[in-house]
């Protein structure tokens, strides 16, 4: 076969196994096999460049070129929507839609994603464009970092014309793990996603889980029969960009009171629901109850006229089309006034302006504060104290500040961050979109840190808030998180409100924190991108101990973690960057001596394991049935918080004796030390 077969070949091979992969989850071969047709394409695309394709699956891992985002003129109408907030607004636009109509109409509930919208262009059977919304007429053309999105069919069947718009969005889960790697640097999935279709190098586009959800096509001729069936209404529009390998939620709905046409749907779209005109609003409502169990954001339901001669003839005002609305879950912003900015500094050391509100009520809660993410964000909203503002709750996300209302009447200003951190007077430096203050040793940052490390989720040391570790931080109690260990609390007593009780509360916690597992602890460490996700996939991949991950990370090469799932090129440097960091490196020594731990294999069960023997110090001697080897009742021990140690002494404890003891068993005799055997040590732990 020649070469320019071979690549069609390839391309259409790949594109099809993508498909499968992506937007199917149904791959129907392994990952080996699709890497080795991938290089074989990359090959013969290198040394036939005059065979590439632009539509080429190659073409999904991006280009290091700069992009340039031309404006476009849309080919199809990007209006947006009227919106309605509750159902009985509803269910009168739908009464006042089918009396319009003056026929009865069929109507779709989809879910109205959170994320950025696009067009994708096709033609001769490819996509041609991809543009943003835009002002609604023209948008910016970002057809090279659209075409790293894996679910984006780059060749289609149809060899007609077809603007098909979708909604790019990041999946929650996705969200969170990419923004951990990055230090929470991203506001929300939205922001990620809208941002990522701009970023100038397509490379990096790339590199974020980027997903799509279609939900409208365009066909040319739209009311030519195609494939026997007339598309001219909109469940069949549907249906069809499905069958081209489009991605259509399958949480749709579909209510008419034709029944032949709902029979119809229910055989060619087994997943969506299927009902009578007067299901629609219960239909809603189920919808909002399960709003948080998606694992994407939406932020309302669109309702849509099935019937396209119907939405024609209906039309639209200068803004909205008639035949659509949108069902939002939220009420409108409430307003208030941003009274101050207080800065925040984090644990690694990023600045987060903070607005300090007049105090408002929105969706049942008051709110007093919003993040305001960073200087550029400031700047992008011109924003200035005494400002009116309007307020948004995304979800159960924390309030942010969308935008001035009403500029402050006196002194109206934008607002500045300080040059300097207020904490330790060290000049911030603006790294990215943030500002940061890059002292290690900033008392804010160890504060932050030490906070980070005692909170829930973390080390969950209950006792060891975030006041109580202020408190001991301002006294020079706890300096440090080894410090946690070190402090002997019952220098508290007499300190007020530091009774015997509380006391004994905070000793008992620390100590009993000292059985959580590897994972938990090296989490909590809060260094920048290792986060519980991450940590597990080192767990996985055979990084179970810390000393294990050192060693890597001082190979300084990147392939040796780049290679683990769900770690790029970022995580790698991060990893390396942490784990020689001498700093680092003396923290995880000095815990790891007070018994921390830092090897998955050390803690057998769970993190429930009760400090039975803490503070015991163990001698074994002697071998054991049980326990063979030996080493495996020094677990035991030290799982339950007891030292074991090689010589006996009047400081030892305990001395565990098995079969054929020798001198050991003969000097605790002498010392008068308890002697205990195999059947009673194994009593001792079940207690
Ligand atoms: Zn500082």
């Amino acid at each position: 076969m020649d070469v320019e077969n071979r690549i069609r070949e390839l391309s259409a091979l790949l594109l099809r196994h993508q498909y499968l992969y992506y937007v199917k989850a149904q791959p129907e071969i392994s990952d080996a096999e699709y890497d080795r047709l991938f290089d074989e394409l990359v090959a013969l695309e290198e040394g036939y460049p005059q065979f590439a394709d632009e539509n080429s699956p190659t073409r999904r891992v991006g280009s290091d070129l700069d992009n340039t985002f031309p404006e476009r003129r849309h080919a199809v109408p990007v209006l947006s929507l009227d919106k309605e907030y509750n159902t009985g607004e509803l269910a009168n636009w739908l009464q006042k839609t089918v009396k319009n109509a003056d026929r009865p109409l069929g109507f779709v509930v989809e879910e109205k994603m959170d994320g950025a919208s696009i067009v994708l262009y096709y033609r001769d059977g490819a996509l041609a464009a991809a543009v943003t919304r835009g002002d609604g007429s023209r948008g910016n053309d970002v057809t090279g970092n659209i075409r790293t999105v894996p679910q984006v069919p780059l060749v289609i069947a149809d060899k007609g014309e077809l603007a098909v718009r979708g909604e790019v969005y990041i999946a929650k889960s996705d969200f969170e793990t990419y923004n951990k790697t990055f230090d929470d640097k991203y506001a929300n999935p939205r922001n990620l996603a809208a941002g990522s279709l701009r970023n100038l190098k397509s490379s990096l586009v790339a590199q974020v889980p980027l997903k799509i959800f279609c939900y409208e096509g365009y066909f040319r001729g739209q009311n030519a029969e195609n494939g026997g069936r007339a598309l001219n209404d909109h469940i069949h529009i549907l249906i069809k960009l499905r069958e081209l390998g489009f991605r259509v939620s399958e949480n749709l709905g579909f209510f008419s009171d034709n029944e032949e046409l709902a029979a119809q749907v229910r055989s060619l779209a087994p997943g969506f629901v299927v009902g009578g005109v007067a299901d629609l609003v219960k239909y809603v409502e189920e919808r909002i109850a399960l709003r948080d169990s998606l694992d994407y954001e939406i932020d309302g339901l669109v309702i849509k006229v099935n019937e396209i001669d119907v939405r024609e003839m209906l039309g639209s005002t200068a803004h909205h089309p008639r035949w659509a609305v949108a069902f939002k879950f939220d009420a409108p912003l409430a307003q208030t006034v941003l009274e101050d900015v207080q800065v925040q500094v984090g644990r690694n050391g990023r600045v987060t302006p903070v607005a300090i509100l007049q105090p408002v009520r929105i969706a049942g809660s008051t709110v007093t504060r919003a993040t305001l993410h960073n200087q550029e964000y400031i700047d992008m909203l011109e924003l200035g104290p005494g400002d009116l503002v309007s307020i948004s709750k995304r979800g159960d996300i924390i309030p942010a500040v969308e935008d001035v209302v009403e500029k402050a009447l006196e002194n109206p200003s934008v607002y500045r961050l300080p040059e300097a951190c207020q904490f330790c007077g060290t000049r911030f430096v603006k790294d990215g979109a943030h500002h940061f203050c890059k002292n290690k040793q900033c008392p804010e940052r160890i504060r932050r840190a030490i906070t980070y490390f005692t909170a829930k989720g973390q080390m969950d040391i209950d006792t060891l808030g975030e006041k109580t570790v202020a408190f001991l931080f301002d006294e020079g109690f706890v300096r440090c998180i080894p410090d946690i260990y070190r402090f002997d609390y019952g220098r508290l007593l007499g300190e007020e409100g530091f009774k015997e009780k509380k006391v004994e509360n905070f000793k008992q916690s620390v100590l009993e924190s000292k059985s959580r597992p590897f994972k938990t602890v090296l989490t909590a460490l809060g260094f920048e991108g290792i986060a519980a996700n991450a940590v597990s996939m080192l767990i996985k991949n055979g990084y179970d101990s810390v000393d294990k991950i050192i060693e890597a990370a001082s190979r300084r090469d990147t392939e040796v973690f780049s290679s683990i799932d769900g770690f790029g090129g970022i995580m790698a440097e991060l990893m390396i960057q942490h784990f020689t960091d001498p700093d680092n490196l003396r923290l995880i020594q000095e815990l790891k001596e007070l018994g921390l731990n830092f090897n998955e294999g050390q803690v057998v069960g769970t993190d429930l394991v009760l400090q039975s023997m803490a503070g015991a110090t163990w001698v074994i001697t002697g071998s054991f049935e049980h326990f063979n080897p030996r080493s495996k009742a020094a677990e035991e021990i030290e799982r339950r918080g007891g030292k074991v140690a090689s010589a006996v002494s009047a400081k030892t404890s305990y001395v565990l004796a098995g079969e054929k003891a020798g001198s050991k068993l003969a000097k605790a005799r002498e010392l008068g030390i308890p002697v205990v055997d195999e059947a009673q040590f194994r009593k001792m732990l079940e207690e």
